[in-house]
């Protein structure tokens, strides 16, 4: 297996894992009670699952993850270290507890590696506590560049109207971006909406309104005559969805200019727009920066879109910016 072979097989395990446990413990009582427990079990069982394999292949190369073990190890989460466990070892047999806690540990990298692997394993934890859209999002980055990306998304169909089975898109700098189902089967290229017109386009946003400013985001698709409403989805499979052409335009501008975007939240999804020939950039028109550490500290927000009108949206969000 190449690489990206690997990288495939490790994110395609862990999102049927994420998937089993969002199936198994996300409960109606769960949700009643804003109970964030499965989300975190999910969250700690993908990341140890995904840095387990990535050292089976890749001894030694350094992983930034967004979590750690230090709650785990604590007594109060002894009742998810057990769920943690035993959802790991159904992968990884032969692990043992001792195991999986370090390889959660080791995802320590602070960015200043000059190539390491980068890994949310739960994006969108508000999408996957509502039973919604959730990623599992695995990037490599070199020299501040990202090279490589792979999203799996758990709920999002395979074509835009198919059922609710999953898929998996990922990329390589300069090989294009591809999707198949997360059960298997064959690939296929994937590209963004040729349309060269912004008013027919559709715009993805997240759901949460805490996230992006949803207000400006409508003054800019109406400058530029977009008619449809907002697409609103929870995590990076709004970046598969802008590759493979379902929604023209992502905007994420931020609520409060002081927060820096995670670079785990995009390496992986931006590179799928990209190799499927459209743009990201931030809100003013920058390129995303993965070399400053655990965040785009030089960016302004996100905007994404398939390119074509890329400038004249830029352009209306610095007239709504500059408002
Ligand atoms: P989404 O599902 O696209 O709304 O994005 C989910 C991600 O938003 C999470 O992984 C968080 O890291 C990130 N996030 C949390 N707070 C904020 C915020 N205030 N602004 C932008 N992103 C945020
Ligand atoms: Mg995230």
């Amino acid at each position: 297996m190449n690489r990206l072979d690997i990288c495939r097989q490790a994110v395609r395990r862990a999102s049927l894992m994420a998937r089993e446990i969002q199936a198994t413990l996300v409960t109606d009582d769960t949700v009643a009670k804003k109970d964030r427990s499965p989300v975190t079990v999910a969250d700690y069982s993908v990341q140890a699952a995904i840095s387990l394999e990535l050292a089976r292949h890749f001894p030694g190369e350094p992983i930034m993850g967004e979590e750690d073990a230090n709650f785990l190890r604590t007594e109060e989460g002894r009742p998810q270290r057990h769920k943690v466990v035993e959802a790991v070892r159904k992968l990884n047999p032969e692990s043992s507890e001792a195991e999986i806690l370090d390889a959660l540990d080791r995802c320590r990298e602070e960015g200043a590696s000059s190539r390491f692997w980068v890994l949310d394993p739960i994006d969108g934890t508000k999408g996957f506590l509502r039973r919604g859209q959730y990623a599992v999002a695995l990037g490599l980055i070199e020299e501040g560049e990202v090279v490589l990306g792979v999203v799996g998304c758990p709920n999002l169909p395979r074509t835009p109207d198919g059922p609710a089975e999953g898929c998996l898109a990922f990329a390589e700098r300069g090989a294009g971006s591809r999707i198949e189902s997360l059960s298997g089967g064959d690939d296929e290229p994937i590209s963004v909406s040729p349309e060269p017109d912004p008013a027919g386009a559709s715009f993805l946003e997240s759901v949460e309104a805490a996230h992006s400013a949803h207000a400006q985001h409508a003054k800019i698709a109406a400058r530029l005559g977009v008619t449809a409403s907002p697409v609103r989805m929870d995590s990076q499979c709004k970046y598969a969805a802008l590759a493979r052409g379902e929604g023209a335009i992502y905007l994420r501008l931020p609520r409060d200019t002081r927060y820096q975007e995670k670079i785990w939240d995009h390496a992986a999804g931006a590179l799928l727009v990209t190799e499927a020939g459209g743009r990201v950039t931030d809100a003013y028109g920058h390129a995303l920066d993965f070399s400053l550490g655990r965040t785009l500290s030089s960016n302004t927000g996100i905007v994404a879109s398939s390119g074509p009108f890329h400038d004249r949206l830029l352009g209306a969000v610095r007239e709504v910016l500059d408002e």
